[in-house]
């Protein structure tokens, strides 16, 4: 019997990068689990543009990543309908940006609950069936942010560096397995997430949204220019690939040189 099409969860795939690396997947032939929050008609027109375009199957779980549950809740769901998890794509992530003494406790939790405890325990629901299969692939979407800091962002800065550190241990735990874990660490993504930002800088320096664009990038990203969800996307269907089963516990950076610096 042929093998059954590898069936992927991307986490957060409604928007952003996650969609990128779902777009990504889908053409490398592979089901999809999206997961995400956002209007439902327009979240179903992506789901299936995706399963068209690709012909492949594609699901829909609204788990919020915020609930422990929830969160394994999603890769039982996603046994039980599509059969199988192959892959995992940790990717769902929020920001919120205040100095230390005014950030506000509840940001706090939120971030640390979707950005670093959700990764936690997606893997550890995922892991189980990966290992018993001896294949799968985890592919953490951590950030510069979890290699080097900047100011007002530290839950932001203190959940991607845990997310760095998780990707080791797991990559170690399974090490002699042919299952793997990396982290892509990217630089400034042009997303909603970061499109707040930079919307917030344009109205407290009052410039046009190119002056803002370009200010945001500043000297963070030498190349001038953002990272893009497809590249992103193809980075993780690369670690997805047979050629990447040596990659374990990697942290590659996509951040235009910002820590070449
Ligand atoms: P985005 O805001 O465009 O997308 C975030 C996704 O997560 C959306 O699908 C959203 O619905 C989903 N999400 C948010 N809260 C959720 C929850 N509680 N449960 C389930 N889903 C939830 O953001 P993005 O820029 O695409 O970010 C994706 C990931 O990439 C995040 O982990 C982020 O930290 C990371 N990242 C982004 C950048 C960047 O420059 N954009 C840079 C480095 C890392």
């Amino acid at each position: 019997m042929p093998e059954p099409r590898r069936v992927a969860i991307v986490t957060g795939s409604t928007s952003g990068i996650g969609l990128g690396i779902a777009a990504a997947l889908a053409a490398e032939d592979m089901d999809i689990v999206l997961n995400g929050f956002g209007d439902a008609g327009q979240i179903e027109r992506v789901r299936a543009g995706l399963a068209t375009d690709h012909g492949v199957r594609v699901a829909y779980d609204a788990a919020d990543m915020a609930k422990p549950d929830q969160v394994r809740g999603m890769v039982a769901a996603a046994t039980r309908g599509m059969g199988r998890v192959d892959v995992l794509v940790n990717n769902a992530g929020i920001q919120h940006t205040a100095s230390v003494h005014e950030f506000p406790v509840e940001r706090w939790d939120a971030i640390l609950a979707i950005n670093l405890s959700a990764v936690f325990h997606a893997t550890a629901a995922v892991l189980p069936q990966m290992i018993g299969r001896n294949w799968g692939r985890i592919v953490n979407i951590a950030s510069t942010h979890g290699l080097v800091a900047s100011v007002n962002k530290v839950a932001y800065v203190a959940a991607k560096h845990g997310v760095v550190g998780l990707t080791k241990v797991v990559a170690l735990e399974t090490a002699a397995t042919g299952v793997t874990c990396n982290a892509i660490c990217p630089g400034y993504v042009l997303t909603p997430l970061v499109q707040k930002q930079v919307d917030d800088l344009a109205a407290r320096e009052r410039l046009d949204p190119a002056a803002a664009r370009a200010r945001f990038l500043g000297d963070k990203h030498p190349s001038g220019q953002f990272a893009t969800p497809e590249q992103i996307g193809a980075l993780a269907a690369f670690l997805c690939s047979e050629d990447a089963a040596q990659m374990r516990g990697a942290t590659l950076a996509v951040d235009g040189g910002w820590t070449a610096q």
